[in-house]
Parts: structure tokens; sequence; C-alpha cells
């Protein structure tokens, strides 16, 4: 696995028709990049995603899954359903899931060892409140959520885990978190999973970061220690400016050699 990885969120904004045209945009600009690269997309695009990405360097993959394997769960969608269209990754946990549809962490613990059973990444989201950094709680809020989240798991699982930083007042708000914030999560976040598995286990998991990353400031995040990418929500629905945004954390031109 390379060791950089960016991956988009595209929320509920993009019709099949529309994912489309937006990867007949974006692929090409990708192609060729030092720089894993995914795109989480409605269920309604997958079946594009599956045709499109086919034979391309560019992951896709849904932005939640049941927690549930399958049954009576009218309108889920499980693991299952998600691997046998070929997808190979999902968002879990995302703050708009537990603020809206009050997703807690047991669930999404159910939701990762779902993905598990099928072999599909979790890009398990975690982060803090405004008020809970306000008042110092930030670090808590990660360990609980790191703990439950993934309670039950065994080491050599954690390499179909992402964990994604989200602080949630950097989501779509357009106010980022410092470098210095950032780094002192994405450390914690290693030294979690250090006292919860091993040292290994802490140098090997992919932590990105995500809240109002664009073009504009990714270069103020490339050199964050132990950081490997981004969760990017609204920039990733422009093709030019996502694939600017991965060309300048790659560091790398797109051009065929
Ligand atoms: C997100 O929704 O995961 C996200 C990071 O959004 P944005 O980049 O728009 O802040």
């Amino acid at each position: 696995m390379l060791n950089k990885v960016v991956i988009g969120n595209q929320k509920m904004n993009m019709t099949a028709t529309q994912t489309r045209k937006f990867l007949n945009a974006f692929v090409p600009e990708v192609e060729h990049i030092n720089c894993r690269v995914g795109i989480c997309v409605p269920y309604t695009s997958l079946a594009i995603c599956k045709r499109a990405l086919k034979d391309t360097n560019v992951m896709f993959g849904a932005q939640n899954v049941s927690e549930f394997e399958r049954g009576a769960y009218t309108g889920e969608v499980s693991s299952e359903m998600l691997a046998d269209i070929g997808c190979k990754l999902t968002l879990v946990g995302h703050s708009e899931r537990r603020k809206l549809f009050s997703e807690h962490n047991s669930q999404i613990n159910n939701k990762i060892k779902q993905n598990l059973r099928y072999n599909i990444t979790s890009i398990l989201c975690i982060g803090e409140s405004k008020r809970e950094r306000t008042q110092g709680l930030t670090q808590n809020v990660i360990c609980k959520q790191l703990d439950e989240c993934l309670s039950g798991l065994y080491e050599n699982e954690l390499e179909n885990i992402i964990v994604a930083y989200e602080p949630v007042w950097a989501i779509g708000t357009g106010q980022t978190a410092t470098s210095k914030q950032i780094e002192e999560a994405v450390s914690f976040i290693r030294e979690e999973i250090a006292r919860l598995y091993t040292d290994k286990a802490s140098k090997n998991i992919i932590v990105l970061y995500g809240g109002s990353v664009k073009p504009d400031n990714a270069k103020n995040f490339i050199n964050i220690k132990n950081l490997n990418g981004f969760l990017v929500g609204g920039v990733s629905l422009d093709a030019k400016a996502f694939s600017e945004l991965i060309q300048i954390y790659s560091g790398k031109s797109n051009k065929k050699k």
C-alpha cells in the first residue's frame, strides 16, 4: 500500500449521470499519481463507478453500510451487497451520520465487523465537536471512539481500517484545524492504537485528516508528521479542484512518463 491516500466523500450530491461526467474529467488527471485515490459516492452511483473505474487506479466506495448482515431491514444496504458490486471501501461513523442519524459507536463497530467479513476497508471517522475541544475533551473523545469502534478487532484486521480524524467543527465550515492540532490528534491516535494493539500496528495504520481541505490550503498539511493524507468533502465534487489537491499533495506530476 502506498503511504499517501486521498479519499473523496461526495455526500448526497451526485446523481449517477453526474458521477459519470465527474469521473470522465477526474480519472485522467489522477491516473499516474503517487497516491492512492478513492471516492465515496451515493449508492446509486456505485454501478457507474464499477464500470468507469475498472482498470484504473481509483478506488470507489460507499458512504455508509448496514450494521446487519441481511434480512428484514428495509432500506439498508449490506457489506455483502457492496462487495458484490466491487466496492472496496466504505465510510463508517461520519459525523453527519452520528449527528443526524444518531449513529453510535457500537453500531459503527458492528458495521466495521460486517465490512471485515467481506473484505471491505472501513474508513472510520472520528473527531471532537467545538464544545468538546473548548472543554479540553478532544483526547477523551478520540480515545472513546477508537476504543468502542474497534472493540473486538484483531490486530491483523487493522489492515482493513483507515482512521480519518475529522474535527466536527472543521467539516464543511471552511475552518481547518491548524497543523499543530492535526499533528497532536494524529500522534494521539497512533498512541492509542499502540496502547490497544502494538507499536507495529500504530506505525502501519493509515490516518487521514478531514475538514475543509482545499487546493489552497493542502500544502500547509503536506509535512504533518505521521499523516497519510486527507478525507475531502466539498472539494471532491469538483473534478478539477479535487485532482489539483491530489496533485499538490502527492507532489508529483500526473503526466505519463
Ligand atoms: C467530510 O465531509 O468528510 C469533509 C471532510 O468535508 P469538507 O472537506 O467539506 O469539510
